[in-house]
């Protein structure tokens, strides 16, 4: 069988089985649900060799067999992804964990994870002959698909709410998009974009409802793989806005037990959430399927402020799968743990990420993470995106004056 750049095969319901054409434009089923793209598993075994996809260049594009672009022409990239996992022996210590690990994805282009899901989804727009995305955003997606439709040629139409980081809209601006602030929450964005692209054609790239976003965050899950030398981690803690990384990760991990690179992983899934926004947390404790919309929702961690989502289901799904758990912290917990791992490690973490840390803090306070496992926690942006989250305490002197200590 010939090579190919792209295994990928079709677009498929999760809820209803309906099969879709991954070389035809496609947003949500006609049942509602968000599409998952499937490959090739024969073709897969058949071709793909991880030996060779280790000597690749380091991003994410090293698992093109893996992605949904068919043509390479069609990439379009900034170097997104291959993000370092860093050990984090002194934070571990301070947690009384032995194997503690934090991907740094601080490290992408536009400073946070985004990018992954950015440049999948804006390469297979291009693909498909795409001219216009629009996309509702807590900021750093917005800011993700503004950079990237700037790469590719791309119109990009942003909404997002008043209050997200500002950084994020000065992103949106030096990329030229067309850029919009709504006095209300993700989920009001959302509504007006669906309304612009109903009027306008343009395309709607809301989380899950195109299905490409999710193939480029996967990919954090195929670095993790590759990194642990394909050896599955114990613990992987994922802070959860819509959920999306986490999808991604839980898929990364069937396809690559399906076609063989790694053992029956007995990786738990933690979904991390505000506590001012924790629907998916309130849904796992009550056992159920699907969240319900989350009121007034409120958080220092922005990107997770997510009130309802629509993949709720496949992040529970995740988490129930994988033997998971899902929990949520304090705003206090979360700024507590961004200086924790500052002081410790020399890493500003997002307020996001920092999540992940307290969270920790709590699972193996409950004796549900043992000393020994190992636990790999997402730093899912750069802590200088957010600089308002550390309170500054500089003296001002006078060039006269001297310090005593
Ligand atoms: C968007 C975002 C999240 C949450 O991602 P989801 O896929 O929506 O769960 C977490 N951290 C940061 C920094 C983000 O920008
Ligand atoms: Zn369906």
């Amino acid at each position: 069988m010939d090579k190919r750049f792209s295994y990928v095969d079709h677009l498929y319901c999760p809820k209803c089985s309906k099969k879709y054409d991954a070389m035809k434009v496609n947003n949500l089923c006609t049942c509602g649900s968000p599409l998952l793209a499937m490959y090739d598993v024969e073709g897969l075994k058949e071709n793909a060799d991880k030996q060779e996809i280790s000597r690749r260049d380091g991003n994410m594009w090293r698992y093109s067999e893996f992605l949904p672009v068919a043509d390479p022409q069609n990439i379009v990239t900034l170097g997104e992804g291959y993000t370092p996992l860093l050990e984090m022996d002194s934070l571990g210590e301070k947690l009384h964990l032995n194997n503690l690990m934090i991907k740094n994805e601080g490290l992408n282009p536009t400073g946070t994870f985004k990018a992954r899901g950015a440049a999948a989804g804006v390469s297979k727009a291009k693909e498909l002959g795409i001219s216009n995305i629009a996309i509702p955003t807590n900021g750093n997606a917005g800011a993700a698909w503004a950079t990237y439709s700037a790469k590719a040629g791309l119109g990009a139409y942003v909404v997002m709410p008043n209050n997200a980081p500002m950084i994020t809209r000065s992103e949106c601006t030096a990329a030229g998009a067309h850029l919009y602030l709504v006095d209300g929450r993700i989920n009001d964005a959302g509504v007006i974009v669906g309304k612009l692209c109903e009027k306008y054609g343009l395309f709607e790239v809301s989380t899950l409802k195109e299905p490409y976003r999710l193939e480029g965050k996967k990919t954090m899950g195929y670095e993790i793989m590759e990194q642990l030398d394909w050896k599955p981690p114990d613990v992987i803690l994922y802070p959860t806005g819509g959920g999306l990384g986490l999808i991604g990760i839980h898929k990364a991990m069937k396809e690559l037990k399906e076609v063989g690179w790694i053992d029956d992983a007995n990786t738990r899934l933690v979904s991390v959430q505000a506590e001012g926004c924790a629907p998916i947390v309130d849904a796992w404790k009550n056992k159920r399927r699907e969240s319900d919309l989350w009121e007034d929702s409120y958080t220092v961690a922005f990107g997770m402020n997510v009130p309802k989502s629509l993949g709720d289901f496949l992040v529970l799904d995740a988490l129930y799968e994988t033997g998971g758990y899902a929990l949520s912290v304090s705003d206090e917990e979360i700024l507590e743990a961004q200086a924790m791992v500052g002081h410790n490690e020399g890493l500003f973490v997002s307020p996001e990420g920092a999540s992940t840390i307290a969270g920790i803090r709590k699972l193996v306070d409950n004796g549900w993470i043992d000393k020994n496992e190992r636990v790999v926690a997402l730093n899912t942006g750069a802590g200088i995106k957010y600089p308002k989250s550390v309170t500054v305490d500089a003296p001002m002197l006078k060039p006269e004056e001297e310090i005593t200590l």
